[in-house]
């Protein structure tokens, strides 16, 4: 019985806690995303792409499919002849990766083995993931590209106009409001520069946002940022009273994968060390979740380095495994360029503060959790806000930032070059 709820509230709110002692939750953030709208949910299809196409056997498109057809070129079959010769020797930064392997291996093995146990979950995955009946929409023009327009001279003329409700609350720097009417959907339309100025829902509603005629959805309660890195520190609250409690940050982290490359501009390891997450953080302190790729020298750089530099400190790691709808990891936990799992490292701010004034106790995450979902197309990272919020200190709700974002969700700041990537109103049906 203790199982039905689980499955219910799976399907209420995306998050299914394994057995106690797996140190492992499933998450499908679909389902969790939705949850930040009144009015509308994701679009399924257009969060997985790639895996419908896949399943469909149809037309294939996106890395996955790339990197199959490239196993069976003639090229590749040269590769691995070549592999089966003696294999060469790890040096030092190698057996060092492999070594952290070795360490996280049990927690994923054993996270992956409880997952597969849940026969119930594993039998509604293929329902609950599958294609909502709703239109693909790659065959429409294509997205904005905000990163592109961000930097050239023309972009702190452009405005982007938000559809209030008749007694709708808004705020924004330098916001002009015109009372004309427009659709017969909005009372009251109010304009204010899209770039390099913070653009807030301070509803409790979903708000329709029209820019150079594309319309977004912009989730109840959420601020989106939209500037480059050269920027960030207009986002430091003016009294750290107001600073995040929760940090999220998903660095553009150099990249050898050109389908990465052609995602979205990367930038050295270094201008991250500049990113003022000390100035960010609650009085109260803040949890810091900083996404990193399997490369040891990353790695390396933020336990030496990064950390230490923004103050961060009681450092532990939770860990993503990427499964397929049948259960499968996506691919072999043990090839050593292509892991099934990324890393999450966890650290705090101001943790000596931890219990003077503060309101509301939390505990002090445990290493070596693993949340397990199935990967969307665009490399999209699963939410964190629910899975971490009993790790956040200071009062409650909790102030949350997420640094790099490409999407919104409610409650939170998020910045980025790009944070209204996966807004587009055709990326969502309305409920
Ligand atoms: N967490 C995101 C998700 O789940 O979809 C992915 C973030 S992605 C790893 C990094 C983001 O940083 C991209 O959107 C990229 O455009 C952005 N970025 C790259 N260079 C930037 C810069 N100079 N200033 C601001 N954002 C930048």
């Amino acid at each position: 019985e203790a199982m039905v709820g689980e499955l219910s509230s799976f399907r209420d709110c995306g998050i299914y806690s394994l057995p106690e002692g797996s140190g492992a939750v499933f998450v499908d953030p679909v389902l969790v995303l939705s949850k930040s709208y009144a009015r509308h949910r994701l679009r399924r299809s257009s969060y997985y792409a790639r895996s419908f196409q896949t399943s469909q056997g149809g037309a294939r498109g996106g890395a996955a499919a790339e990197e199959q057809v490239g196993d069976t070129s003639g090229a590749s079959g040269k590769r691995k002849r070549k592999k089966k010769g003696k294999p060469r020797d790890m040096n030092e930064r190698e057996r060092a990766a492999e070594l952290r392997h070795q360490e996280a291996r049990p927690f994923l093995v054993k996270a992956h083995e409880c997952f597969l146990h849940a026969a119930e979950l594993l039998s509604v995955l293929p329902t609950v993931t599958r294609d909502d009946g709703s239109s693909q929409v790659e065959t429409e023009a294509p997205p904005r590209n905000f990163i592109e327009l961000g930097s050239v001279w023309q972009a702190s003329h452009w405005e982007i106009s938000l559809c209030l409700p008749p007694q709708g609350k808004l705020s924004g720097l330098r916001e002009k409001e015109s009372t004309q009417s427009c659709s017969n959907l909005c009372a009251v339309r109010t304009v204010m520069p899209l770039f390099d100025n913070p653009v807030a829902n301070e509803t409790d509603d979903d708000l329709d946002a029209e820019f150079l005629n594309s319309r977004y959805i912009l989730p109840s309660k959420s601020c989106l940022h939209m500037s480059d890195l050269r920027r960030i520190h207009d986002l430091i609250p003016a009294h750290s009273d107001y600073g995040f409690n929760l940090i999220v940050i998903d660095p553009p982290w150099e990249n050898a994968s050109a389908y990465q490359k052609s995602l979205y501009p990367t930038l050295p390891s270094r201008y991250f060390l500049y990113i003022p997450v000390r100035q960010l953080a609650h009085t109260q302190g803040a949890l810091v979740a900083l996404w990193v790729t399997n490369r040891e020298k990353l790695r390396i750089f933020v336990e030496k380095e990064l950390f230490p530099a923004w103050g961060v400190t009681d450092v532990s790691v939770f860990y993503w495994l990427k499964v397929k709808d049948d259960g499968s990891l996506i691919g072999d936990l043990d090839l050593f360029h292509h892991r099934p799992y990324e890393c999450l490292v966890l650290g705090y701010i101001n943790s000596k503060e931890i219990c003077s004034g503060c309101d509301v106790s939390y505990t002090l995450p445990q290493s070596n959790q693993v949340i397990i979902s199935i990967p969307s197309a665009y490399s999209r990272k699963p939410p964190l806000g629910k899975l971490l919020s009993e790790y956040v200190p200071g009062p409650r709700p909790g102030k949350f930032v997420e640094l790099f974002a490409r999407e919104l969700q409610s409650g939170w700041t998020c910045w980025g070059n790009e944070p209204l990537c996966f807004q587009d109103a055709r990326y969502f049906v309305k409920v």
